[in-house]
């Protein structure tokens, strides 16, 4: 994957050719299912030099997403000289169907998180296997993620909530449970993600406005078992 287009304040040229070949550093945290960028938008002066990728399935909510981050980016320009790189350029977003590619875009062990915040419910049994929490992907979100690195989750719908524990360290996670540890609500209580992706998110704020009750449940990602 190139991601130079992507980032290109993160650019190293090529010494002789000056041409831009690759970036200084990896995509380190995926919102996947990012809707209208509300997470990485508030994410980004967090972590000015942590590149982030909102990744959505529909065409007009990702190019409304690219073209919220380049308006941003042109409010807060690179200047040269500059020590520091101005918040948002560090932020993008592709349209990817994230079930069946997220592979392609990631090498094994470089996100340290991701995100998956009010994913659709689809709450008809017929449509368990659309929800973007299974044994399956499970298995794919640990492939992407750094042992130590944790997928942070968030919903409104209580039976989506219990699904997503279930099949993250319950009973329905099979093999990859032994991977995942859940997070204690102290560690929660401390980390400023959990707050952005309550308050920040267009669906956290929707819920906000309704007085619905959001669940929360992030899950560390262990070591490999037999791994050093
Ligand atoms: N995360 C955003 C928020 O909290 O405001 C949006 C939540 S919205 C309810 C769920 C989003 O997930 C929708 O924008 C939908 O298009 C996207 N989505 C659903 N399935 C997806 C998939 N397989 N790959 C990428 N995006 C997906």
């Amino acid at each position: 994957m190139d991601w130079t287009t992507h980032f290109p304040a993160f650019r190293i040229k090529d010494t002789t050719s000056n041409i831009p070949v690759k970036l200084t550093k990896q995509v380190e945290i995926a919102d996947i299912g990012c809707g209208f960028g509300g997470l990485i938008v508030s994410l980004s002066p967090l972590y000015p030099e942590t590149l982030m990728l909102g990744m959505e399935l529909r065409t007009q909510v990702t190019n409304y997403v690219i073209n919220r981050v380049a308006a941003l980016r042109s409010q807060n320009p690179l200047s040269s000289g500059q020590q520091t790189i101005p918040p948002y350029h560090n932020i993008s977003a592709i349209r990817s169907n994230t079930m069946k590619f997220l592979p392609n875009y990631f090498r094994q062990h470089q996100l340290s998180k991701i995100f998956l915040c009010f994913p659709d419910p689809h709450f008809k049994q017929r449509k368990h296997k659309a929800r973007i929490v299974s044994a399956q992907l499970n298995a794919e979100y640990a492939y992407v993620l750094k042992p130590g690195g944790k997928v942070y989750t968030i919903t409104d719908v209580e039976e989506l909530h219990e699904w997503m524990v279930k099949h993250f360290e319950g009973e329905e996670a099979g093999d990859v449970s032994e991977l995942w540890e859940r997070v204690s609500q102290e560690e929660l209580d401390a980390d400023p993600c959990v707050r952005v992706m309550s308050e920040e998110t267009e669906e956290g704020k929707k819920v906000t406005r309704n007085g619905g009750t959001k669940y929360i449940a992030v899950f560390r990602r262990r070591k490999d078992p037999g791994w050093p």
